[in-house]
């Protein structure tokens, strides 16, 4: 609360720190203020009462001025009388003379002497003589200065007032000389003229304390001292008391009596008791009331601030409490509310929960959730207040949990720890926290618990640690299959770089034999662009590398009449992957032809891709030339030879008819041994001249629509008998295609594909004979299981005077030259014709023909 009120206070101060300091100074301003008011008041008061007092005292002057000279007026005028008196009676008797003086002595106070001077100036007359017996018959001229002023107050004519003068009778006083002329004609003109008669002086005598006495007795101005100076010279003082000298410094008026030509410096002020009457209580009650004023008015408004204080200071307090209040009722709410969810998630927990104490060696509950008296088998109101041990927990368990609690009451913090909790029938594992609760000293101590079931987790844990067992198992395994795989593909890696080397080693030799050797290596892309050119083509042609690389293979390098030829044979090559040996010319740079005999094969990217051709070829120009030699030769032989071998063929046929005379029968073997060769030798004969003609073009091939199973039903009708003699069954479906060829060709090939087939195979052996559409062609197959033909003879078969045994010709009858004929057959049609055997099995014969 202090602290709040203390917080309050400073940001008020840090608010309006100005007003606070005047709201605390308040009560010292006013009391200042009203001080000061009232000292302002009580100054104006004084200065007012001062200055009353100075007009008094200014009023005092002037009343004793105005008596002063109305009395001295009066005094001067009685001495005025008595010179008319004397003017007018042309002297005035002395004994009347003297009445009149009595009778003014009288009448005026103060005289000290009343004086007729003769005009030689000598006293004569005095009233009353007694005690001015000294200036009887005194001549007043004795004494220059005096009789100056005796001389000019006769020559002025007019009444004259000495200064101050030691009297001769004593004291001080002052004469007034009343000049006396006789003749009332006279005039102030001419007072020396003829016509006037001086008589001498009236002269009054005053002596000055006496008649000032007189004159300012103690009714004039009472209250009042006073002083009279002439000049420097004070001739008179009314003073009452000594003390008064420093009123008089402070309070005395000064004002000038003048009369008849006399000045006198009149000087009055106040008696001290006078004063002291006079003195005004009202400054005084004001400075006192103002003060009290002030202290009360300061002291109130203290009290209101004090007051209003106090009332912001409860009105605060009330604030505050009220909003305690609510806050302490809100919170009652929010721990109502809290108390209510916490009971709720308490008892509806899944995990045990609950408060216990610990009482000697075992464990008090106080208060458990449900699901802790589930576990126990029990309400959680049965619970209460029961001892774990009778709860059925084994003394070893709670000792233990008594040492957590322990612990947790040491640390001051919450203790976590797992513990079984083992019954007759089985073991349960439960997951604890215990935390101690802080409470007032001298109380048990108390803790709350949370316990979790978590023996499914630890059988699972189990599980998993058989499963990690295992796995570790399993990855060791792994891992040692793994090195084994490592050590393999390193292994593997060794041998590939040293295939690698090997490889390189190689491409070199390759590159060494492209280079060296005495063939033609040309290298094309898809476009038949020239990619590589070795350099025995390039010695061939006798271009340089810059004139032959990037060039168009085709027309740039193939005679005219061969390019169409040669780029299908190029197009087949990429596209059916088909690579068979062909030959065409190229053009040298002289523009002489060269024949080369062909074999190609594909190139691929890294991708598998074909990306070009690498053709080999060798320059069989003038193997070509001797073959045509050769070609000749042996087509005028076997034309010379056939006549005579026919009609020797003719004379044996006599002989072994026997009609030239009967033969003994060694004669007979003899002759039907010469005949047998004598057949073969013809029908080699006809075999080469047929293929000659062929070849050569000088046999057409005469073109007609034909049946492709027409076609082979003739063939195998006319080979039947030779299979028959071989044991050969011929089994055909072929599909009915029409062609557009020459068929007794075709037939020719045929027969010699199907006598081949049986040839070949065993007795009891089946030949298989069909023909299909395939595409725009017609495709013969000729299919036996006979010994088949080794991988290395599938292409050089098809070669004049090729075997595969070199005793084939003997043994099987045949000269080589069958195939070779078949090709020669097949190509003047536009088809192909290619084997496929396995060696041992049989072997399957194809060709192809255009279908129209
Ligand atoms: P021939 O007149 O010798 O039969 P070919 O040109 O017809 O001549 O055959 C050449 C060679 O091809 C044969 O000598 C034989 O070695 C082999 N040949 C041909 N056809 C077959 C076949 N069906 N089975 C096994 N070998 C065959």
């Amino acid at each position: 609360m202090f602290s709040d009120r203390k917080k309050l206070t400073n940001r008020l101060k840090n608010l309006i720190p100005q007003k606070i300091l005047l709201w605390r100074w308040l009560p010292a301003l006013i009391c200042l203020s009203i001080s000061a008011a009232t000292l302002l008041l009580w100054k104006a008061l004084a200065d007012q009462d001062q200055l009353t007092k100075q007009r008094l005292v200014t009023f005092a002057a002037a009343s004793i001025k105005q008596e002063v000279n109305t009395q001295m007026r009066n005094r001067f005028q009685a001495l005025e009388r008595m010179r008319q008196r004397w003017k007018s009676r042309g002297g005035t008797p002395k004994i009347e003379w003297e009445e009149d003086a009595q009778n003014y002595l009288r009448d005026y106070l103060g005289f000290q002497a009343i004086e007729w001077i003769d005009p030689d100036f000598y006293v004569r007359w005095i009233v009353p003589l007694a005690g001015n017996e000294a200036a009887q018959n005194l001549n007043l001229a004795f004494e220059p200065r005096r009789k100056a002023a005796l001389e000019a107050a006769r020559q002025k004519n007019t009444l004259t007032v000495t200064r101050p003068i030691n009297l001769v009778q004593g004291g001080k006083g002052f004469l007034v000389y009343v000049p006396i002329f006789l003749n009332t004609n006279r005039t102030k003109e001419t007072p020396n003229s003829p016509q006037n008669s001086f008589d001498g002086f009236i002269l009054g005598v005053f002596r000055l304390q006496s008649l000032l006495d007189t004159l300012l007795d103690e009714n004039v101005a009472p209250g009042y001292a006073l002083a009279i100076s002439h000049g420097e010279e004070e001739i008179y003082r009314r003073s009452f008391s000594e003390n008064d000298r420093q009123i008089e410094i402070q309070w005395s008026r000064e004002t000038e009596i003048n009369f008849e030509g006399v000045t006198w410096q009149l000087r009055v002020w106040p008696t001290s008791e006078l004063l002291a009457a006079e003195q005004s209580l009202l400054p005084k009650i004001v400075v006192s009331g103002g003060l009290v004023m002030a202290i009360l008015g300061a002291l109130a408004v203290h009290l209101a601030q004090t007051a209003q204080r106090r009332t912001q200071q409860v009105e605060t307090i009330n604030l505050k409490l009220t909003q305690e209040i609510a806050e302490r009722q809100k919170t009652s709410f929010a721990l109502q509310e809290k108390e209510s969810t916490l009971r709720n998630f308490f008892h509806s927990s899944p995990l045990m929960m609950g408060i216990v104490e610990l009482v000697d060696d075992d464990i008090l509950h106080i208060a458990d959730n449900q699901a802790t008296a589930e576990f126990f088998g029990i309400t959680p109101e049965a619970m209460s207040n029961r001892l774990t041990s009778s709860l059925g927990v084994p003394p070893a368990q709670v000792r233990r949990w008594i040492q957590h609690y322990h612990e947790s009451q040491k640390t001051g913090s919450p203790v976590h720890f797992e513990d079984p909790h083992k019954t007759e029938s089985n073991t349960r594992w439960l997951s604890a926290t215990v935390s101690p609760i802080v409470r007032t000293q001298g109380m048990r101590a108390r803790f709350s618990y949370i316990v979790e079931d978590i023996t499914v987790r630890k059988q699972a844990e189990t599980i998993l640690k058989q499963s990690k067992k295992e796995l570790e198992i399993l990855v060791a395994e792994r891992t040692a299959a793994l090195s084994q795989v490592n050590e393999s593909l390193k292994q593997e890696l060794k041998e590939r770089r040293q295939a690698e080397a090997n490889l390189r080693e190689l491409e070199r030799r390759w590159r060494m034999l492209l280079e060296n050797v005495r063939l033609v290596v040309v290298g094309l892309n898809r476009n038949a662009q020239v990619e590589y050119a070795n350099p025995f083509f390039l010695e061939l042609t006798k271009y340089s590398q810059e004139e032959v690389l990037n060039q168009d293979w085709f027309h740039t390098f193939v005679p005219k009449s061969q390019i169409q030829q040669a780029e299908q044979t190029f197009k087949e090559i990429l596209e059916e992957q088909f690579f068979p040996h062909y030959q065409h010319s190229i053009l040298t740079k002289s523009g002489a032809e060269k024949i080369i005999a062909w074999n190609s094969t594909l190139l691929r990217n890294i991708q598998g891709e074909v990306n070009g051709t690498m053709s080999i070829g060798l320059d069989i120009t003038e193997r070509f030339a001797i073959e045509q030699m050769k070609d000749e030769f042996i087509s005028v032989a076997s034309h010379e030879m056939r006549t005579p071998l026919t009609s020797i063929h003719g004379v044996i046929q006599f002989l072994e008819a026997g009609r030239l005379g009967s033969l003994s029968p060694a004669g007979k073997e003899m002759i039907n041994l010469a005949r047998r060769n004598t057949e073969r030798l013809i029908c080699l004969l006809n075999d080469v001249l047929d293929l000659e003609r062929m070849e050569s073009g000088k046999e057409q091939i005469e073109r007609q629509y034909c049946d492709s199973a027409e076609l082979i039903n003739q063939a195998i009708e006319i080979v039947n008998y030779l299979a028959q003699e071989h044991q050969i069954l011929i089994e055909t479906n072929p599909q009915s295609i029409k062609l557009w060829a020459d068929p007794d060709r075709i037939l020719q090939a045929l027969i010699n594909l199907i006598s081949n087939a049986i040839k070949f195979s065993n007795a009891g052996s089946t030949i298989w004979i069909t023909s299909q559409q395939e595409n725009q062609e017609v495709l013969f197959t000729v299919k036996d299981r006979g010994r088949g033909i080794p991988t290395d003879k599938l292409e050089s078969i098809f070669e004049r005077f090729h075997q595969v045994d070199a005793t084939d010709a003997r043994k099987k009858g045949g000269t080589g030259l069958g195939l070779a004929i078949c090709r020669s057959i097949v190509e003047q049609h536009g088809g192909r014709i290619w084997v496929e055997s396995v060696f041992g099995q049989g072997s399957s014969f194809y060709f192809t023909l255009p279908s129209r």
